[in-house]
């Protein structure tokens, strides 16, 4: 069973509140589109540190305020194909 990435898939909308101001943050990507395993040194050891949590269970997103500049990756939980065909099932 594939398991899919929400904010990947566009199958949900991101709602998370920025821990310092309060305002929703946006999704700018994966975090792979942000660390290139063959660019220098620094970001060759979050590669390794396996982009910040990436799992066969989770992506890892960029996620930005565009209100104060704040900026953080969140691992999203990957779900089961089967279970984003009921969006019953879609919570957070
Ligand atoms: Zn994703
Ligand atoms: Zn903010």
């Amino acid at each position: 069973m594939e398991k899919l990435c929400i904010l990947c898939n566009r199958l949900y909308k991101l709602e998370i509140n920025c821990p310092a101001c309060g305002r929703s943050l946006q999704d700018l990507g994966v975090v792979q589109d942000f660390y290139d395993p063959y660019s220098p040194y620094e970001d060759q050891r979050i590669y390794q540190d396996g982009y910040r949590g990436y799992t066969e269970d989770c992506c890892v997103h960029m996620l930005y305020c565009s209100d104060c500049g704040w900026q953080e990756f969140r691992p999203i939980k990957r779900l089961l194909e089967s279970l984003l065909l009921a969006p019953d099932h879609l919570q957070p």
